[in-house]
């Protein structure tokens, strides 16, 4: 049988995040089924992408949607269409694009390596603190997109998302949204773009729990079928990006799935998990855990944070990280510091959280 274990690899207990490194999130029966009755059939692809689409944007409350293989590869294809906004004709051009309009408006503190995808496609970087004066100032004649990511409940340095779009579409800018990780709250889906935003980016495999080489994108028509025109069947810098048609009925699934989900139950599987790990951990000597709320990513859930005195426990945060991967079955938490670590109920499945509470008596003992 092919399986993990044939290749000499140790299936994790996801106690982290929706993290890539570790697989993103599971894919749940009814997503799996769609992929599976896809794998059945030859279909046309790109009308089946469209029509997708069009159910997904129905679905979110968008003017359209774009299914795409991630969305680190829905940032490049963003960046692409708001070139191709402005200049209809650049379709071949990528990433030689000095001779158009090359400016991407990006805030300081929101960098990330994924931003790398902007520059991929040719564009320059106008990178600001974020006062509304100075992004008015920033755009010139140059710029062709501003990109926003959210990070936690903050706004960029003195600047909101609704003063951004307010100052970019008066100007005739799109704004670009990557909120990949921005899910729950369900809301999101269309949040962004009813404020304005021309397009939003989602991973289909974070808490979708889509396929993890899927993403959507959500929002202008326009944009997104200039994505249509240099993406599969066309050729240009979308072809690489091509999603299957498992993927895409997998994803419509995960959608319909997630919109349809008890969020409130979950939200209260995630407390009482929390609440758990306290009880069983507090007790420890050196070990102080605490529910922090919301989550690293501003999603609306808690997570637990653990901190241990190295000198009592005779070993350091990053040891107990790396303890938990060892121990049998291996365990992912989310690396801090040299006395810190969080244990993430998010990508738990139900009834794990007992093996993780086990592995932490065991770990954290003195
Ligand atoms: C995860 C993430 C991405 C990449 O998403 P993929 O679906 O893995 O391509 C991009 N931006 C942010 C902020 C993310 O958290």
């Amino acid at each position: 049988m092919t399986d993990y274990q044939s290749l000499g690899i140790r299936p994790v207990i996801n106690a982290y995040a929706t993290v890539t490194k570790f697989g993103g999130s599971l894919m749940p029966r009814e997503v799996l089924s769609a992929m599976n009755a896809a794998a059945g059939g030859f279909v046309d692809l790109a009308q089946l992408q469209q029509r997708v689409g069009d159910r997904l944007a129905q679905l979110t409350r968008n003017e359209a949607a774009y299914i795409t293989s991630g969305a680190a590869a829905g940032i490049e294809l963003a960046a692409a269409a708001a070139v191709l906004n402005k200049h209809p004709e650049a379709l071949k051009s990528f990433p030689n694009i000095a001779a158009f309009k090359n400016e991407a408006i990006i805030f300081r503190d929101q960098r990330n390596p994924y931003d790398y995808s902007i520059q991929a496609v040719g564009l320059t970087y106008v990178e600001i603190n974020g006062s509304p004066a100075e992004l008015r100032a920033a755009i010139s004649q140059r710029t062709v997109c501003v990109f926003w990511f959210p990070r936690g409940q903050a706004g960029a340095n003195g600047i909101e998302l609704a003063d951004v779009i307010n100052i970019a579409n008066a100007r005739d800018i799109p704004v670009i949204v990557d909120s990949a990780a921005q899910l729950p709250p369900v809301e999101n889906l269309w949040r962004f773009t009813e404020m304005g935003a021309a397009l939003a980016l989602f991973s289909g495999g974070k808490d979708l729990r889509g396929p993890q080489s899927s993403g959507i994108m959500l929002g202008r028509r326009d944009l997104i079928d200039s994505i249509r025109s240099i993406s599969n069947p066309n050729h240009g810098l979308g072809r690489p990006f091509k999603v299957g048609k498992e993927e895409l009925m997998g994803l419509l699934a995960a959608v319909e799935r997630y919109l349809q989900l008890d969020h409130a139950a979950r939200a209260q599987y995630c407390e009482d998990t929390v609440g758990l790990f306290c009880e069983a951990l507090n007790p420890l000597p050196g070990v102080c855990a605490e529910r922090e709320f919301p989550n690293e990513a501003g999603q609306p859930l808690p997570w637990c944070r653990v901190t241990i005195d190295p000198a009592a426990l005779d070993k350091s945060a990053d040891d107990i990280v790396q303890a938990f991967l060892q121990h049998e079955p291996a365990i992912a938490v989310s690396p801090l510091d040299e006395t810190q670590f969080h244990l993430n109920p998010m990508t738990l499945n139900p009834g794990e959280e007992i093996i993780v509470r086990a592995a932490c008596m065991q770990l954290l003992a003195k």
